[in-house]
């Protein structure tokens, strides 16, 4: 496989404008501390022009204040995929499924977590179905400006999205979203139990319009 290189775009994406939820930034630091420490993640964030949140994380706030833009959060990606090297895909997928874990209690609510765990009783196809879908309304509670949708691809199932904050104002010559693979397959994991493939197939970093993950409807062997 080629290095990764990844650019910011020569045009300007307004994706990259789009206001984030605080918290979401502070998840995903937790979690990126836990995998690089707090040495790694400091270095991270000086390359990335984001010192001023070293030991100064947002607050644990489930809306959005304007203080984050997406272009924060695919900053953080991209640096924590630089740091990776080749590891990329597997260790940011990690960050994500820890960045998850952090966030399921808060978010439990909004994405009617108590409703879905009481579905176990469910087909697992439907229980994902289900679970991606809660996702999706949390996310559009959150910020209205998301453009997310699901596709039945047989023994997958899509998420589809126009506007990822992963890879927002990027462009690179492979696929750079793999931190929300892993927030997917960490929810996903939390609320059936079972582990399931993850892969994103296409990516808005290397000119798709959307960056599109499958999810398996079987679980792992
Ligand atoms: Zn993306």
């Amino acid at each position: 496989m080629a290095v990764l290189e990844i650019r910011n775009r020569s045009e300007h994406d307004p994706i990259a404008d789009l206001p984030i939820v605080d918290a979401y930034i502070r998840w995903a630091l937790l979690a990126a501390e836990e995998v690089v420490g707090k040495q790694g993640l400091a270095a991270i964030l000086r390359q990335i022009n984001l010192a001023r949140l070293i030991d100064n994380y947002p607050p644990e706030l489930l809306q959005v204040t304007g203080n984050f833009k997406y272009a924060d959060y695919a900053n953080l990606n991209c640096g924590l995929l630089e740091f990776f090297g080749r590891a990329g895909k597997s260790m940011t997928m990690r960050v994500g499924r820890l960045s998850a874990r952090h966030g399921i209690e808060q978010q439990s609510e909004l994405f009617g977590i108590a409703v879905l765990i009481a579905s176990k009783i469910l087909p697992l196809p439907t229980q994902i179905k289900k679970g991606l879908d809660s996702m999706q309304n949390g996310y559009r509670r959150l910020m209205p400006d998301v453009q997310l949708s699901l596709e039945d691809r047989g023994d997958k199932i899509a998420y589809i999205t126009q506007t990822c904050s992963l890879c927002a104002g990027k462009e690179a010559n492979g696929h750079i979203c793999w931190t929300f693979g892993g927030v997917i397959q960490g929810l996903l994991n939390w609320q059936t139990g079972k582990e399931l493939e993850i892969e994103e197939v296409q990516c808005r970093a290397q000119g798709a319009p959307t960056c599109i993950w499958e999810i398996s409807k079987k679980p792992k062997e």
